[in-house]
């Protein structure tokens, strides 16, 4: 057995985006739109077993680093159980968690004592009424959860912003101020076609150049800084402690350096969020393989891994939701 994961393109798997759950307690319309009941029955979502024996195998075969995502990850009951399990295996490195952290008041302390060593956190606006018309949910919960997160250390704490024009683009200048005031790393994302954004996603797109023009007018931001194994372009604000990662799936695609599948809920390997290409483990899972034969899945499922999204040439393509691959 290899001790690497590489693709058919040299690129080496470090990172499984895992997805305990499709479901989710926000409807962000970008990303789950109000309505949405599509959801996977519970026969079908992998058990805490099954989801350790394949993440265990993923770290025999050199992928070290795992984000538990969803859906909301909260909503999958026990989910600091699973958490606990995942950091007891030998080989992983880093546990991560992205949430919407409408319940991290009532799970941060958990997750912390678990091993999640750090979380992101999804967070658009923070206006509570911009948060209704953009998630359908309480931004007084998510400010709570945030809260309860610093207080329990658990650090960093990143701030996803999706950032999308006429509807919180005027913003970005406040989450700076917010994410300087409660020491949170702050990172901008541009919104991706997919679901529904595929059919409406030229309206909503901001290309990140643009915002850190805009900063620039305010800050000096100096570049090169916290080179993580993720996709953002780090910069520090200088004469503060902020750092602000730019992701630009659209704008300068980082498919070359793409270091990750998602495992989504019902057992899928999903190799790309922005193309179809994927493998089902679950029926495998379920049929009694041995733990060299699951590997060899693993390895068949990597080597299915595109070269690159097509994101900007075929934006309508991708027609599930983010929230059912794993964000
Ligand atoms: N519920 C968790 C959360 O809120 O972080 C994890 C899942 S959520 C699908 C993960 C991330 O995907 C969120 O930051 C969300 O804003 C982002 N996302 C969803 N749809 C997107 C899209 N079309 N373009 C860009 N980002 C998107």
């Amino acid at each position: 057995m290899p001790n690497q994961l590489i693709d058919q393109f040299g690129r080496s798997i470090e990172y499984v985006r895992l997805s305990v759950t499709d479901r989710c307690d926000l409807r962000c319309f970008y990303c789950m739109p109000d309505g949405f009941k599509d959801f996977e029955e519970p026969e079908s979502w992998l058990t805490f077993d099954e989801i350790e024996r394949v993440i265990r195998c993923f770290t025999e075969l050199g992928t070290h680093r795992i984000r538990i995502t969803g859906g909301e990850p909260l909503v999958r009951k026990d989910l600091p159980e699973l958490a606990r399990r995942l950091s007891r295996l030998e080989r992983l490195e880093d546990l991560s968690l992205s949430t919407n952290a409408t319940q991290l008041e009532r799970h941060a302390a958990d997750l912390a004592e678990a091993g999640i060593s750090r979380i992101n956190v999804s967070l658009d606006t923070l206006r509570p009424d911009r948060f209704k018309e953009i998630t359908k949910g309480k931004f007084d919960k998510v400010y709570k959860g945030l809260m309860a997160a610093k207080a329990t250390g658990l650090n960093p704490i990143k701030i996803n912003m999706v950032v999308m024009k006429d509807v919180n683009d005027d913003e970005v200048n406040d989450m700076v101020d917010f994410c300087i005031e409660h020491d949170f790393t702050l990172r901008f994302i541009e919104t991706m076609p997919m679901g529904d954004t595929g059919r409406n996603a030229s309206d909503y797109f901001v290309d990140l150049q643009t915002v850190r023009e805009e900063l620039e007018k305010k800050h000096t931001l100096v570049p090169g800084v916290m080179p993580g194994g993720g996709p953002a372009n780090y910069y520090q604000v200088k004469g503060t402690e902020l750092r602000i990662g730019f992701i630009t799936p659209l704008s300068q695609h980082f498919c070359d350096t793409c270091n990750r599948v998602r495992l989504s809920v019902d057992g899928t390997i999903y190799t790309c969020l922005g193309q179809e290409n994927n493998f089902e483990l679950r029926p495998l899972l379920r049929s009694g393989i041995s733990d060299n034969e699951l590997k060899e899945a693993l390895i068949t499922a990597v080597n299915l891994k595109p070269e690159k999204h097509d994101f900007k040439e075929k934006p309508e393509q991708v027609l599930r939701f983010m929230s059912m691959t794993g964000g």
